[in-house]
């Protein structure tokens, strides 16, 4: 299923690094004690074995899995824009992306499909992934996810244009509410040549959905 998209912020509001900054100084702070809190409300006894060290590892599993906070876009790509003349479409897919939902902190996992048009410069190809992971690991809606990857990739490297398609499965849709189990949830975002070029955007597309591994 399709979600309807959010409206999407221009790419200048995205100051990514200043984000990085913001975001970065409270984290010193131990969730522990919160989590405790979480766990006597929830009507556990917090003094039991197995929830004993549960607080410590909530913390620590929570920082991990939102540390796409703590590093900047420019961080993720430096050293790795080269000069080149190569001029068809580059397309890594299928990366494995793991985050979490703002609204319910539980997890969306899927696939993401990136590709970009070079106009001079490419991007060494293990970068693209942690640009997906840079923005995953935080908590996050998947339209705007998709929007921010796109404009990422257009920041650092002016290509001719950037298509991201994520295919994912979220948990608050499976574990709870509407208990649909198999509703997947595609996003895209598609920029200069691939919005504007019916033949970019037909190429990317078709090496997107084609054979996927969620069909
Ligand atoms: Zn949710």
């Amino acid at each position: 299923m399709t979600k309807p998209s959010h409206k999407r912020r221009p790419p200048e509001a995205l100051d990514l690094s200043t984000r990085r900054l913001e975001r970065a100084a409270p984290r010193e702070m131990s969730l522990a004690p919160l989590v405790r809190q979480m766990l006597a409300a929830l009507g556990e006894d917090v003094e039991r074995d197995g929830l004993r060290e549960t607080p410590t590892r909530v913390d620590e599993a929570l920082k991990w899995l939102t540390r796409g906070y703590t590093a900047s876009v420019e961080e993720v790509v430096a050293g790795a824009v080269f000069e080149e003349r190569h001029d068809s479409m580059v397309v890594v897919r299928d990366i494995e992306t793991y985050s979490l939902c703002e609204h319910h902190l539980l997890p969306f996992f899927g696939k993401a499909h990136v590709a970009y048009l070079p106009k001079g410069k490419i991007l060494g190809l293990s970068k693209i992934p942690r640009i997906v992971d840079l923005f995953a690991r935080r908590l996050q809606v998947q339209e705007r996810m998709t929007d921010e990857i796109a404009d990422a990739i257009m920041r650092v490297l002016d290509p001719l244009g950037v298509g991201v398609v994520i295919e994912a499965y979220h948990l608050c849709m499976m574990m709870r509410g509407v208990e649909k189990q198999h509703s997947k949830c595609v996003t895209s975002a598609l920029r200069g040549a691939f919005r504007e070029d019916h033949k970019t955007r037909d190429e990317f597309l078709r090496l997107a959905h084609g054979g996927s591994w969620l069909e």
